[in-house]
């Protein structure tokens, strides 16, 4: 296994590494400078067509008989050679997405981390024993769906690849992967590592390709039998429509625009690095990422200047300067961040501090520069939708009902952090928060491996991470015995 540049990188289909049935390829670009340093398959239909067959057929054989014993030890191994090839990946992951390295770092040990967890997992999923009528005995079993669907998304290629497909292969599933088109690489070397950690073909295949092509044709596809979406609300929502065709479920792990809650008696000096950092993590480009602070009023102005004087120390740089963010993913990206920023110092909002880019950083690079906006108006675009990227919007609020109603205020629920010394208060409003995490005095965007994820509300449905995610991965049979 070897991370070198200019490497063109290959589809895993039915235990081969295997390049696009039509010869294309996709140029994998550099966020640092703009240019081509790799490239995937251009995948379509035909790919995902071979790997859904590929699936089905290791599902009526080896892989659809193993012991979950069995499959629990593979991923064991999987996990162990992931961290025997630590460096490279991670690396490789900074270089693809262009976050700091100490970032690529911590995605690399939390990826092995899932499949560490789902290894040890995988011969502990039980079904239930029903009691019910004399002369009757009534088994529920926990069944995997059969071909598991994986879209992926840009982020975090090498921890969403793990948390996805480390669950559905515990339970026995068979996984067709579609990974992003802007950063796979960590997706595509791995699958090296499932193949020499003894997964048996056709278990796990890698296409990839673009969303409209080899995506659609997976989430359109009359033979999987359940998706896992992993992107935004617009994609999602067509991945829905295509799977509901053919009566799929899914999962959809959509945006956010996750609220900070900052209330006066809270210890200040614990939650002020955290905030800054809860939206610094990768540029801002992270789905649970802190993006809303709302402080209350009697502190507002106190704490915000404590704020700015932090921000404006953040600094901007490539994977090899290890600083506190890189550049944002891509050319698209880059334009979306700018023009919130544009649209609101247009709009005449507080611009109250900025970061700092290093010296000597490529001009090609999709640099943008981390913002702190104060007194956003809440029904501005820059309070109400997802930047993904790195901006920061500080509201004040005045008592504890408006902090919930403003946390709760837009279209997204996924993560949220309650920041008080007071014990009733904290239960209190986290209860009361619409979205999938809250965290109290404390921040996790992206972390823990073993917390259930998940969105409400247009940051979508379902759950991963966690053991609740083997529950998603499969589904039951209930066997009735009628014996006289
Ligand atoms: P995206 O929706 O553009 O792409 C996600 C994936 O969908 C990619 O693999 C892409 O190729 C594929 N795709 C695109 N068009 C498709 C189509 N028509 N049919 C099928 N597949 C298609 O998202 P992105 O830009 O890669 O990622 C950013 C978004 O993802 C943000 O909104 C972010 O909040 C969200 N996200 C959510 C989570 C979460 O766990 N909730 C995690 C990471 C990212």
């Amino acid at each position: 296994m070897s991370a070198v540049d200019n490497k063109s990188y290959l589809n895993l289909i039915n235990g081969k590494l295997v390049s696009a049935q039509n010869g294309r390829s996709l140029d994998m670009i550099d966020p640092c400078n703009g240019k081509t340093f790799a490239t995937i398959p251009d995948s379509d239909e035909a790919d995902i067509n071979a790997a859904v067959s590929a699936a089905q057929t290791a599902l009526d054989g080896d892989w659809g008989r193993m012991a979950p014993v069995e499959r629990s030890r593979i991923l064991h191994r999987w996990s162990q050679l992931i961290l025997e090839n630590f460096e490279e990946l991670a690396s490789l992951e900074s270089r693809d997405t262009g976050k700091p390295i100490t970032a690529g770092r911590a995605d690399i040990t939390a990826t092995a981390r899932y499949f560490e967890f789902y290894a040890g997992a995988a011969d502990k999923l039980h079904g239930q024993v029903i009691p019910y009528l004399d002369g009757y005995s009534v088994n529920v079993h926990r069944v995997p769906y059969g071909v598991t669907a994986h879209i992926i998304p840009w982020n975090y290629p090498a921890q969403q690849f793990g948390r996805s497909v480390g669950p559905a292969l515990a339970v026995g599933n068979a996984a067709v992967v579609k990974p992003s088109e802007d950063a796979c690489l960590t997706t595509l070397l791995m699958s090296q590592l499932a193949l020499e950690a003894g997964l048996p073909a056709g278990a796990l295949n890698i296409v990839a390709g673009l969303g409209e092509s080899a995506g659609a044709a997976l989430a359109n596809h009359p033979h999987i039998n359940f998706m896992s979406f992993t992107g935004s609300p617009r994609v999602g929502t067509l991945v829905q429509q295509a799977t509901a065709k053919h009566f799929v479920g899914c999962t959809l792990e959509l945006g956010g625009k996750s609220p900070q809650l900052i209330f006066a008696d809270a210890d200040l000096d614990k939650a002020l690095p955290t905030v800054v950092k809860a939206i610094i993590q990768h540029a801002g480009q992270t789905c649970s990422a802190g993006s809303r602070i709302l402080v209350q009023k009697e502190i507002y102005n106190e704490f915000m200047a404590q704020v700015a004087e932090l921000f404006a120390k953040v600094r901007v740089g490539t994977p090899e300067m290890d600083l506190d963010c890189g550049p944002v993913m891509n050319v698209r990206q880059q334009s979306l961040v700018d023009g919130f920023r544009t649209d609101a110092i247009k709009s005449g909002i507080e611009l109250l501090a900025e970061g700092v880019f290093a010296d000597g950083l490529d001009q090609n690079g999709f640099w943008v520069k981390p913002a702190l906006f104060g007194n956003v108006p809440r029904d501005h675009r820059l309070a109400c939708d997802e930047v993904f990227g790195p901006v920061l919007s500080a509201i004040p609020f005045d008592d504890e009902l408006d902090a919930i109603r403003l946390a709760n205020a837009t279209d997204y629920g996924l993560v949220g952090s309650v920041w008080t010394k007071d014990g009733n208060r904290q239960q209190r409003v986290a209860k009361r928060m619409n979205c999938g995490q809250v965290f109290i005095n404390n921040y996790g965007a992206g972390g823990g491996v073993e917390l259930p994820f998940g969105g409400m509300k247009k940051s979508g449905h379902g759950r991963e991470k966690g053991f609740i995610a083997l529950e998603h991965f499969t589904t039951t049979k209930t066997i009735v015995h009628h014996h006289e």
